[in-house]
């Protein structure tokens, strides 16, 4: 997949998988913005290239706080735009809402996650400058779950224990071979 993508100039990376102790990881800040750009263009290619709407700069393998998304290729989106978030600190959360997840490092596993309906986020873009922006919606969902991946959480840790045993087997198979024998959707 990465040497066709690569003859049409498209810079993907492999996704790291669930197992791969850089997700459980708290990423460190960024603090050289020279080669951002190109890492940011690599973050897109590759979140195209695998159908994702978001994508953490460790499930790259980067140790780095770094999150692009893009939701405007879903039906009721098209107005969002794609973001690149870089240093970002939740300073406001409210309301709650219950959506369903899935995560290209989580193959295959899917299920209803409740979060803050509302976030507010102070972050830097790939040119260093400062933004403080409030997010809702399947925005927020996306980029709230992009921040878990930056801590070292993934959206299966807020399962409870009796879905969590039902998937359990599932992620074992994803640190082994990067995909689980069947699907679910909890
Ligand atoms: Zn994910």
């Amino acid at each position: 997949m990465m040497s066709q993508a690569n003859l049409n100039n498209i810079t993907t990376l492999p996704v790291v998988k669930y197992g791969d102790p850089i997700l459980r990881k708290k990423v460190e800040d960024v603090q050289e913005f020279s080669e951002i750009s190109f890492k940011v263009q690599q973050m897109f290619d590759t979140m195209y290239e695998e159908g994702g709407i978001g994508l953490a700069a460790n499930q790259v393998g980067w140790n780095l706080n770094l999150l692009v998304l893009d939701t405007s290729g879903l039906e009721g989106e098209e107005d969002t735009e794609p973001l690149v978030m870089i240093n970002s600190k939740v300073i406001d959360k409210e309301g709650s809402s219950v959506m369903e997840e899935g995560c290209l490092s989580v193959p295959e596993i899917r299920a209803e996650i409740e979060r803050p309906e509302t976030i507010t986020i102070q972050f830097q873009d790939e040119f260093n400058n400062r933004h403080t922006q409030t997010f809702s919606g399947l925005v927020s969902r996306v980029i709230q779950h992009e921040l878990d991946h930056l801590k070292g959480k993934f959206f299966v840790d807020y399962l409870s224990p009796s879905k969590r045993m039902l998937i359990n087997k599932r992620l074992l198979e994803i640190s082994k071979s990067g995909k689980p024998s069947t699907g679910i959707i909890l």
